[in-house]
């Protein structure tokens, strides 16, 4: 009898061994439709997998991550099925699942056009309506390069190669006569994948390598129903022309110069502002929380960055100013952190346990040297500017100090209607790639290990992410995607118990001891610059009205009404309200569309009418809504809004 522990913690027994998928089917044929693969054990396995001793059993539908890549990268098997049968010349190399759908890669003579993709796509339906089963067997190295040889497979031959160093087994799927070397999991059949789209074909390097072949990748995405591919392209026309790359610079709030530089945006008045305004209101709730702001300077001599560990583990992503490799002269470097330029303020005299917890806090500006094919907008920069702050802590007060920068993080997350929008990653290290990291497996599994307790304490749900930590601790990331779907993280929390050892850093304990404290780093809110990007793509570039750079446009009918219109703007800026009157010799509908483009919050239209009644007409972009109430009524309920940070 082998025993199945299912995800409802309910046991099911079989007599004896058999394939998932007759497992499966013995649950519901309706589940067995919609499943895509197995979680065994925790490892997603292929329906095909024999059960043959007692696991944990978990069915994935499309709705699981797991399910969802799994029916997308067979669909790019249909797709390379669907090149081949076009294109036999056309060359395999690789076709996983994204976030988002799938890619393959083919080497050919002429790289693929949107022309193309039309009739690959066509193509693909023809094949999928044959609703051809898929079938997995696997070979010997020496009959799967027979295979690959026959079927003239080159880039295949060498993956056959690699994983057979690697001592992987070499399995292959098959659907029709199309053979793909694959690991899988795959769905049974072609059937489900009943809608798909090709949505771009672009060059890739094979293997990520710029010497390699040039490749020609197709991109496409794939669902069970075709209403969901309609609502996932729509929802994609939506977030184009949400882009803040796009409306950022078209309203105005930043451009870039190519003589500037890639990842070097100038900040334009809109976009100063809203930073200017961010960073205010981070520094003073900061303060609140207890935080010792500091100032430190933006570059130092190598130095410094030797003892950080910046030196080795970071040079490629500074920027150095002299000749690294010259002993003899002085070198500097812009700081790509702030952590040991804020370290001197603790070690600037003895500390003892009663200083504990230190909190510093500052608005920091960074330089790193990113891949300019990395630059994106505000959201990939080389120089930016975030709330970064060190704790330097007792070991019982870590957990207290780690709840506090949550919820330091959640609350301005919060505010800014960005907290339902976010992910929370557990980034570790990567025991099989050490070098990149400071520390021994003991001070990780340490530093992890008190990291994990704290995120189960708090009773978080986060994910974990391998190889995704700084070169000196884990961090717990928030991240959130960009309209593309492309994910970034915007606030860190670190926890590092190996910097302050090598800058010397100790306390006095209350018996008199020297300790090394813990230092947790995070920010409150990340890249201001970033943040911008996230906010403009979320709002659509309609910004709240706190955030807004204009907050109200006074549009006199025509000059007769300015003096009026003058009187009411002083009214408002005396209250530290932001407005602008709009004093062009232009038609007033003229006027109010280009407010309108603005997303300027409010409008105020003044005639006549209004100069009599001594009244203002408020027109909402809210609501759309025009209300007629006095001056003074407007102040005030302007400053409500402002005062509340109202979305
Ligand atoms: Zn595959
Ligand atoms: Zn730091």
């Amino acid at each position: 009898m082998i025993k199945l522990t299912l995800k409802d913690s309910s046991v099911r027994e079989i007599e004896n061994a058999m394939p998932a998928a007759e497992v499966v089917k013995g649950i519901g044929m309706g589940l067995y439709k919609a499943a895509c693969a197995v979680k065994l054990d925790g490892k997603v396995c292929d329906l095909r997998t024999a059960i043959e001793n007692d696991c944990t059993f978990e069915v994935l539908t499309f709705d699981d991550k797991d399910g969802k890549h799994t029916f997308r990268h067979s669909a790019a098997h249909l797709l390379a099925q669907a090149v081949k049968a076009l294109y036999p010349d056309a060359k395999l190399a690789t076709g996983p699942a994204t976030d988002t759908g799938f890619f393959y890669d083919f080497n050919v003579e002429k790289p693929f056009t949107s022309d193309d993709l039309e009739k690959i796509e066509k193509k693909m339906k023809e094949l999928t309506k044959e609703g051809l089963g898929i079938e997995r067997f696997e070979l010997s190295p020496e009959e799967a390069i027979k295979l690959m040889t026959e079927r003239n497979e080159p880039l295949k031959i060498e993956l056959i190669n690699k994983h057979v160093s690697q001592g992987d087994k070499l399995s292959f799927y098959k659907q029709g006569d199309f053979v793909d070397l694959c690991a899988g999991p795959h769905l049974m059949s072609m059937s489900p994948i009943k809608a798909f789209k090709l949505t771009a074909c672009t060059g890739a390097y094979w293997m990520g390598n710029a010497e390699g072949p040039q490749l020609s990748r197709i991109y496409g995405t794939a669902f069970p129903k075709a209403s969901e591919l309609e609502e996932y392209l729509k929802a994609v026309e939506e977030a184009k022309l949400r882009d803040h790359n796009k409306i950022g610079r078209e309203l105005e709030f930043f451009t870039t110069v190519d003589y500037i530089g890639q990842g070097l945006p100038i900040m334009l008045p809109k976009g100063a502002r809203v930073i200017q305004l961010l960073q205010r209101w981070v520094e003073d709730e900061e303060q609140k929380r207890g935080y010792l702001l500091t100032k430190t300077p933006f570059m130092a001599k190598r130095d410094l960055y030797k003892i950080s560990g910046h030196w080795d583990h970071y040079r490629e992503g500074m920027f150095i100013l002299g000749d690294p490799d010259d002993e003899t002269k002085e070198c500097y470097a812009l700081r790509p952190m702030t952590c040991p330029f804020q370290y001197q303020v603790f070690l600037n005299r003895q500390r003892s346990y009663r200083d504990l917890p230190m909190r510093l806090g500052e608005t920091s500006t960074l330089f790193r040297n990113e891949d300019s094919g990395e630059m994106h907008g505000l959201i990939r920069v080389r120089q930016f500017t975030i709330s970064e702050g060190h704790l330097v802590l007792r070991p019982d007060q870590l957990e207290e100090e780690f709840r506090g920068c949550l919820d330091l993080a959640n609350y301005i997350l919060d505010t800014l209607g960005m907290r339902d929008d976010v992910t929370y990653r557990f980034s570790q290290w990567d025991p099989d790639n050490t070098a990149k990291y400071e520390g021994t497996a003991e001070q990780w599994d340490e530093a992890q290990g008190v990291m994990k307790k704290i995120l189960d304490h708090i009773g978080l749900d986060y994910e974990i992410g391998i190889d995704e930590a700084a070169f000196y601790g884990p961090k717990l990331d928030i991240q959130m995607k960009n309209v593309h779907g492309k994910e970034d993280t915007i606030v860190t929390i670190q926890i590092d118990m190996l910097l302050a050892k090598k800058f010397g850093m100790e306390y006095i304990d209350a018996d008199g001891s020297r300790k090394i404290p813990y230092i947790i780093h995070r920010t409150s809110l990340g890249c201001y610059e970033r943040t911008l990007a996230l906010l403009i793509e979320k709002y659509a570039g309609a910004l709240p009205l706190w955030l807004s750079s204009t907050q109200v446009e006074i549009m006199p009918i025509s000059d007769a009404q300015l003096e009026y219109a003058t009187t009411l703007y002083n009214k408002l800026d005396t209250a530290g309200i932001r407005a602008h009157i709009d004093n062009r010799n232009e038609k007033i509908g003229y006027k109010i569309r280009q407010a309108q483009l603005e997303k300027v919050p409010y409008m105020l239209v003044i005639g006549d009418k209004e100069i009599e009644s001594g009244a203002v007409a408020v027109r909402s972009r809210k609501t759309g809504e025009t209300e007629v109430m006095s001056a003074d009524e407007l102040v005030s309920k302007l400053l409500i809004e402002i005062a509340t940070k109202a979305l």
